[in-house]
C-alpha cells in the first residue's frame, strides 16, 4: 500500500520532472545563418568577399548570446567556410525548431551602377510581397547560388532564381509569422543606425529562399554595400564587425523580450550592450591594398536607388476610379493582379517580367479578357515612357 507521503513525494517529483523538462523545452532557440560559403563567395569587393564578412559577424553575434543570454541555444547553418545550399540552411532551422532565423548578408550593387562605389546603408529583410525592383534584385542576387546546384531546379521545385515570374509562387503562400518577423526586423535595424553607425536604408520586404522555407520567424540582415570601398573597410575592421555584431545582438536581445512576453515567459531582459569603441590605429587586413583610414559613420544622405534596377514590363488591364476588393467581379478572376495609382485612376496590372516578349506572351491571355490590355514598362514601381 502506498502512503499519502509517498504519493505526495511522488507528485512532487512529477512536478519537477516535468519543470525541468519543459523549462528545457521553453529555451529560446536561435538560428544564426552566415550567408554563401566557400566556392560560393558572394558578393565580392575590392579585398574581400561576403562569405567571409558574414561568417565573422554571424559567429560573434553568436559569442555575444552565448556570454549574455544563456537561456538562448544557439544553432549555426554554418560555422566555417563551408558551402550550405539555401535549402539546406532552412532545413537546418526547422530541424531545430528555431524560434528566430537570422540570416546575415553583405548587399552589393550591379558593377555598371553610378553609384557602385558610393552606394550604403544597412537594411533588413523580412519575407514580403510588396514589390520592387530594387528588393527584387537584391532576392534575385542572394538566391541566385541555388544555380550552384547540379540538381536545382528540383529542389527548389522548378523555382529560377533569375525569373520574375518565379517570385509569383512566393505570393501564394501564407506568411504566418510576418509580425514576428517584421518586429524582429524593426529591432535589429534601429540598432544597426544607433549601434553601428549605419545609414538607414529601412526594413524592407523580398522573397529569399530561405525566409520562404523557414518556419519560424525569419529575417536577413544585409550588412552594408561591399561595393563601397568605404564601406568594405569598415566591414573588414576589428571594430565594424564588433559593432555590427553588437547591434545584431541588441536587436535580438530586444526582440527576445518582447516574444518572452507574449509567450507569458517571465525571463530577465538580457543586457544591451555599448556600442564598441574605434580603433583608428587598427590595420585592416593583410590582403588590404587601399590606404586604411579611420572611418568615420556614413553621411546621412539619401540613399540613392540601385542602378541596376531593372526594367519591368506589365500587362495593364483595367482602370478604376477607387480601388477594389481583392476579389472583385471586375477583374474576371486575375488573381495575381496589382495595381498603382495615377492621375487619381487605379491602374490594374497583371505579370511582372524582364522582357517585352513575355510580357506579350501574358498580353495575348490576358486580352481573352480584356481586349484593351497593354503593355507597360516600369523603374523602381513607376510607370516609364
Ligand atoms: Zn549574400
Amino acid at each position: 500500500m502506498i502512503s499519502h507521503i509517498t504519493i505526495r513525494r511522488l507528485i512532487i517529483a512529477l512536478c519537477v520532472t516535468l519543470t525541468t523538462f519543459c523549462g528545457a523545452e521553453a529555451k529560446f532557440t536561435v538560428v544564426l545563418d552566415p550567408g554563401h560559403g566557400k566556392e560560393d563567395h558572394g558578393a565580392v569587393g575590392k579585398i574581400s568577399s561576403e562569405k567571409d564578412i558574414n561568417l565573422d559577424v554571424a559567429l560573434k553575434v553568436g559569442e555575444l548570446i552565448r556570454k549574455n543570454m544563456p537561456d538562448v541555444k544557439i544553432v549555426y547553418t554554418r560555422d566555417n567556410d563551408t558551402f550550405v545550399t539555401l535549402q539546406g540552411r532552412a532545413d537546418i532551422a526547422n530541424k531545430a525548431k528555431g524560434d528566430l532565423f537570422i540570416s546575415i548578408h553583405t548587399n552589393s550593387v550591379d558593377k555598371k551602377s553610378k553609384n557602385y562605389l558610393t552606394v550604403h546603408g544597412a537594411s533588413v529583410y523580412t519575407l514580403g510581397f510588396k514589390r520592387s525592383s530594387e528588393n527584387l534584385s537584391v532576392a534575385m542576387r542572394e538566391n541566385a547560388v541555388m544555380k550552384l546546384e547540379r540538381d536545382y531546379s528540383t529542389t527548389y521545385e522548378g523555382f529560377d532564381p533569375s525569373s520574375t515570374e518565379s517570385y509569383i509562387i512566393f505570393e501564394m503562400s501564407q506568411n504566418l509569422h510576418m509580425d514576428q518577423s517584421i518586429e524582429a526586423a524593426n529591432e535589429i535595424q534601429k540598432e544597426l543606425v544607433s549601434t553601428a553607425g549605419r545609414y538607414d536604408r529601412g526594413v524592407r520586404q523580398a522573397n529569399f529562399w530561405v525566409l520562404f522555407k523557414t518556419s519560424m520567424p525569419a529575417i536577413l540582415v544585409e550588412l552594408d554595400f561591399i561595393c563601397n570601398p568605404e564601406m568594405e573597410r569598415f566591414m573588414n575592421s576589428k571594430s565594424g564587425r564588433e559593432k555590427l555584431a553588437t547591434a545584431i545582438y541588441n536587436g535580438f536581445a530586444r526582440y527576445k523580450s518582447l516574444a518572452d512576453k507574449r509567450a507569458g515567459i517571465a525571463s530577465v531582459p538580457a543586457k544591451i550592450l555599448a556600442a564598441p569603441k574605434d580603433n583608428v590605429n587598427e590595420k585592416v587586413s593583410e590582403k588590404q591594398t587601399l590606404e586604411v583610414v579611420p572611418v568615420d559613420p556614413p553621411a546621412k544622405e539619401p540613399a540613392t536607388e540601385c542602378d541596376d534596377t531593372p526594367i519591368i514590363y506589365k500587362v495593364q488591364f483595367y482602370t478604376s476610379g477607387s480601388k477594389l476588393p481583392a476579389n472583385s467581379p471586375k477583374l474576371k478572376g486575375i488573381s495575381d493582379a496589382e495595381f498603382y495609382r495615377d492621375g487619381g485612376g487605379v491602374k490594374y496590372t497583371t505579370g511582372n517580367f524582364l522582357t517585352e516578349q513575355d510580357a506579350k506572351k501574358r498580353l495575348a491571355e490576358v486580352r481573352k479578357k480584356f481586349p484593351d490590355a497593354f503593355i507597360i514598362k516600369t523603374l523602381g514601381g513607376k510607370r516609364i515612357k
